[in-house]
This record gives C-alpha cells, structure tokens and sequence, in this order.
C-alpha cells in the first residue's frame, strides 16, 4: 500500500472553516491569531512529503499500522452479508485516538512547542495524547472533569504514569464539555509554548479538518483492503459518533463513491424519547459550542444540555460540524443505537467472533441487527472497530450478569 497523504476532498471547508453554514471560528478575539497561525502552519503541512514520511513512520511501527481489514465469517454466516471490521482496536492504546494525537504531536514539534495540552473525557483521548508527549518529550497537561477524574481512575493513572499533569476541572458539570472551557481558557494565556490536541473532528477551524484528515487513513486502507481481499467496494460503511473523529475518518474515501452508503450511528442511551442520549444529530439544533457552530443538544433557551451514554466516549452534547453539513447534505444516513442494543453486540461480538469491543463501537456492531435483513442480504459491509473492549470490562462486570 502506497503511503498515506491526505487528498483535498470535495468536502473541504472554505477558507475559514465553514461546512456549509457550521462550522467556523466562534471564539475570544485573544485566541483567533493563535488558530490563523496554526491554520497557516497546517496549510503548509498537509500535503507536505516529509511531514507525512514521519507520521506514516510512526503509524507503521509505533501505532502497527495498517490496521486489518478482518472479515468476520461467523457474524457473516448469521446475518446473511459479507461483513468486514476494519480493526482499529489493535493500534497502541486500543482506539482510533493515536491517529489524531501522533500527527499534532509531530506538527507541535514542527510549530517548536514544547508543551502540549489536551481534554478527556473518559480519558482515552488523555491517554493517546499523554502517550505521544512521552514519545516526544513534551511536557503534557490534561484537562479532566472532576466527575470524570471520579470515575475514570485507571486511565487517570495511566496518564499520570506516562508523565502528565491531570487538572481536575471543578466548573458547570465537571465533565467533558467543562474541560473543553478549561483547555481553551489555558491555551489562550500559554499558546506561545504550547500546542492545543483536540481529540475528535470538533472545535474552531482549522481541528474539524485537521483531525478528519488525520483519521481518514482508516478509510484510505480500508477501500484499498477491500479492493485486495473482495475486489469491491462496500455497500455500506458503518461507525459510531462521539465528536464523529472516527466516523469522519471510516466515510472519506467512501462518501463521493456511488455504490456505498455512509451511516453514522450516535448514542442513543435509554432511548431518544427518555431524554438521557447523546443524539446531538437527532434531537439537537444548531448552536455554537467550543468555537464551532454545529448541531447541539440544548434547551429552548440555549443551554447546554448533558448527554448521556453507557459508553463515555459517546456522550458529548455537540459533535463535528462537518457531520451536521453532511446531514444537511443528504450525503450519510444517520441513526442511532441504545445502551440496551449496544450492551447485547458488546457480547455477541465477543461470542462469535472472539473480539470484545469498546461500548462505542459496539453501537456500530448493534446496526447489523437493526438492519432490515433485506437491506442487507448478500451486501458488503465495513464496520470501523474503533477500539477494544478492555477500558471497559469494570463497567462491563457492573451490567452483565454472567
Ligand atoms: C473516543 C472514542 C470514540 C468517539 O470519538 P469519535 O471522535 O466520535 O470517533 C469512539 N470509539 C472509541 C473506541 C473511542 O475511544
């Protein structure tokens, strides 16, 4: 396979960041010479040779890519399709998330920062960033709810283990969206030094075309896997959202094919009608948060609204603006999938195939049984396994009765 650098893709925000209408900059006057310089710099990077033969270094033996494509027969056998998982649960850290933090660490580097700084929410994206500084000897500062520092004690561990500092931030609900504030408000004060690792396809211009750049390998080896192993192009490709980083990364190279159809899948929690989701596409509306408009969960009169997810990289209120502009579009079909049909694939998956997810790509999984089976006799399918199962078994012990 032919090394990896990003393509300018139809889909492409305009000069200062809009997806259409979402999008954008919406941030203090303090921080936008900060984002233009970053926007300069990755302008000069993105389809630079020698930036990319370092990344693509790292993603070889540091993450172990290329990830497999892996055809799994048996869940092929009972749903009567050819479904492939696209094994992302096997890079260094378990997810996706490396694939972000390791291009920002190297373009920190380029930029001479020797600090960098990142939010978390169960701490996966803590720990791929806090992972990456390590290799790179910088310093490495994670902004943490205190809800979440509460209840994610391992990967709080983890991070410090690696050599981080983890702010426990007191403020608003003290989880995600309030650690999001906190980093901002930090970058704004220390950007002379310091470098902001965003952790999904969110945030002000340029992040939501940075990090889907970053991501997009996952569909770039994907379509030339298949192509080897099937000699086809998928009919459907399938990925669960948070911020939609994954998502974003699995359609790239599928979205402008004629043949496949994109369906992104977002928490639906205890149900869309029992007001404890993370369906920001479903049941939000438009607003801006953390410096981009987008779609967002929030209440008639513009507050925030919490969401809410058995699997904690699911439950953010916002989401990536290029995927409200992609609904808007009609170009990705997006639906959801509840705790319940999550939990219930979390196992299946385990059973028939010997893979145990992590709870958010077992909302991806859980599709394949909402399907009707004549949409998907016979048909080719490619799932984004976007990390493993092991962050979760003490969750999982708490809710399986085995
Ligand atoms: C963080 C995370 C997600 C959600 O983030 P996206 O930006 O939507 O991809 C999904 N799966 C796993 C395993 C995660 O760690």
């Amino acid at each position: 396979m032919k090394p990896y650098i990003p393509t300018e893709f139809s889909f492409d925000p305009d000069e200062r960041g809009h997806f259409g209408k979402f999008g954008g900059r919406y941030v203090p006057e303090t921080l936008m010479p900060i984002l233009i310089e970053l926007d300069e710099v990755y302008k000069q990077y993105r389809f630079d040779k020698t930036f990319w033969n370092e990344v693509n270094a790292l993603y070889k033996d540091y993450v172990g890519r290329p990830s497999p494509l892996y055809k799994a027969q048996n869940i092929s056998d009972e749903i009567g399709a050819e479904v492939y998982l696209k094994r992302e649960d096997l890079n260094h850290t378990g997810a996706h998330k490396v694939n972000n933090t390791i291009a920002q660490g190297l373009l920190a580097k380029r930029m001479g920062k020797t600090k960098i700084i990142a939010e978390t929410g169960a701490g996966q994206h803590g720990v791929a960033t806090a992972t990456v500084a390590a290799l790179m000897g910088l310093e490495c500062e994670v902004f943490m709810g205190a809800k979440d520092v509460e209840r994610q004690q391992l990967n709080v561990f983890r991070m410090k283990l690696l050599g981080a500092k983890v702010h426990a931030v007191e403020s608003g609900s003290k989880t995600l969206k309030d650690a999001m504030n906190d980093a901002i408000r930090h970058w704004v004060t220390h950007a002379r030094d310091t470098f902001y690792v965003i952790g999904t396809a969110a945030g002000p211009h340029p992040y939501p075309l940075m990090v889907r750049d970053f991501q997009a390998i996952i569909s770039y080896e994907a379509k030339a896997q298949l192509l080897e192993q099937a000699n086809t192009l998928p009919d459907y490709v399938i990925a669960c959202i948070g911020g939609g980083s994954n998502a974003l990364g699995m359609f790239a190279h599928f979205i402008e094919e004629e043949k496949t159809e994109c369906i992104g899948i977002e928490a639906g929690g205890k149900g869309l009608d029992s007001g404890d989701h993370g369906a920001s596409l479903a049941l939000g509306r438009p607003g801006v948060l953390h410096g981009q408009l987008s779609y967002l969960l929030q209440t008639d009169d513009g507050q925030v609204e919490e969401a809410y997810s058995v699997s904690a990289g699911l439950d953010y209120p916002g989401i990536g603006p290029e995927h409200s502009f992609l609904m808007e579009q009609g170009k990705v079909i997006y639906d959801s999938v509840t705790d319940d049909e999550a939990m219930d694939a979390f196992v299946w998956l385990s059973r028939t195939e010997g893979i145990v997810p992590a709870f958010e790509s077992a909302h991806a999984i859980a599709y394949l049984k909402k399907m009707p089976k004549e949409k998907i006799k016979d048909k080719t399918i490619i799932i984004s396994l976007s990390g493993r199962g092991d962050k979760d078994m003490i969750q999982a012990m708490e809710i399986l009765k085995l």
